[in-house]
């Protein structure tokens, strides 16, 4: 990573928000706080946190590329940062095997 890019990922950061940071935090089921992951619990209420941060909150609510993790608009059919072609189906990976899904006699 050259230092322009690491400042500014330090930028962004700071502002508290980014890809980084929110892989950085998980919310408080319980009181919304803004927990960095190290916490395995909340340190303002003591409830329990899971696993999931808050980047995956976040991809899961919305759209992403899956080359580069750019979050995308609904209606995107390249992604702006990498320029990889979107798929129709990108939110959650399904389990369809891609080569031997169509194999119906239809
Ligand atoms: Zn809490
Ligand atoms: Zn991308």
């Amino acid at each position: 990573m050259s230092p322009t890019e690491q400042l500014r990922y330090k930028n962004m950061e700071d502002f508290g928000y980014g890809p980084n940071v929110m892989k950085k935090t998980k919310v408080c089921p319980k009181c919304r706080k803004m927990v960095n992951t190290r916490f395995r619990s909340c340190p303002d209420c003591g409830e329990q946190l899971s696993s999931e941060t808050l980047f995956d909150y976040y991809k899961r609510q919305h759209k992403c590329c899956p080359e580069c993790d750019t979050v995308l608009a609904s209606d995107s059919l390249y992604c702006p940062h990498c320029g990889k072609q979107i798929l129709q189906k990108v939110v959650g990976y399904q389990e369809n095997n891609p080569q031997g899904g169509r194999n119906n006699e239809t």
